[in-house]
């Protein structure tokens, strides 16, 4: 099992695990996130969340300046202002993937509600973000969010016009999301190892990963680190990984963030 000197990264979702579900709160993780920060461990955020939301919340957590992977993959950042390493990890950006969207609803008459489509208010009451926050949420670069409203059998001819224009739909906790094929949270985090030089690992090694996430759209994220931490979740759909390493998975009895702390409890050992 890792221990705190090892050269960590730890990789997390937000929603439901280092967040809670219901009021987005990461209190009980405090005391971890305080001993990761005394360590120098990188807390990489992996979220279907904006840069716009994830830049104030990494302030918040003090984790100011970290790597992130926002809008479940379709965008990595990393570095500072100054030294602007920042990638868009995605081929197409939104307002190209929101056009194509229009065009699919014009040819095909799919009935779906996108974050392009509303206002901020309405976004607000589906995710009971205030509205400064749900404005935020909007301004996405490279992917969108939709509430789907149409049959099964019109959902998969959706998919399938959704691929013949090089886009794909990840399931979220409360959205669709529609991206560049090939994105994801597993492509951007090992993406982002090749390329981040991590400040807890010596150069050329690659760190230790631990990664925590609650949703079927964490699993690829959670296939790609060395250690996977599935929290207990509020999907139907279960988590399930590709991987055979059992003894290299969690699955925590509680939920958000007691689950995440369970989670760092159960993999990293005290010193
Ligand atoms: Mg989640």
């Amino acid at each position: 099992m890792p221990v705190l000197q090892d050269p960590l990264m730890i990789v997390t979702d937000l929603d439901g695990s280092l967040l809670d579900h219901h009021t987005y709160s990461w209190q009980p993780a405090r005391q971890w996130l305080m001993r990761l920060k005394e360590h120098h461990i990188p807390l990489v955020i992996c979220s279907s969340k904006t840069a716009a939301e994830i830049v104030p919340l990494q302030q918040e957590l003090g984790f100011g300046g970290s790597p992130f992977i926002s809008e479940n993959g379709a965008v990595v950042r990393y570095g500072d202002a100054q030294a602007e390493q920042t990638a868009q990890f995605s081929s197409q950006d939104s307002a190209a993937i929101c056009h194509t969207l229009l065009r699919l609803r014009q040819h095909d008459g799919f009935k779906f509600t996108g974050f392009a489509d509303v206002s901020e208010k309405e976004i607000a009451e589906w995710t009971g973000l205030t509205p400064a926050l749900a404005a935020r949420a909007k301004m996405r670069e490279a992917s969108e969010s939709l509430i789907w409203r149409d049959s099964r059998e019109q959902f998969d001819l959706f998919r399938e016009r959704l691929d013949e224009a090089g886009l794909t739909l990840v399931q979220g906790g409360r959205f669709w999301h529609v991206m560049s094929k090939g994105s994801g949270k597993g492509a951007a985090l090992r993406w982002l190892l090749e390329h981040y030089p991590s400040p807890t690992a010596q150069p050329g090694q690659r760190p230790l990963t631990i990664g925590l996430g609650d949703g079927p759209n964490d699993a690829p994220m959670l296939d790609s680190v060395d250690y996977a931490v599935v929290i207990h979740g509020y999907s139907k759909n279960p988590v399930l990984l590709e991987r055979a390493d059992k003894q290299h998975i969690y699955r925590s009895a509680a939920r958000g963030p007691e689950g995440w702390v369970e989670g760092l409890d159960h993999f990293i050992t005290p010193s």
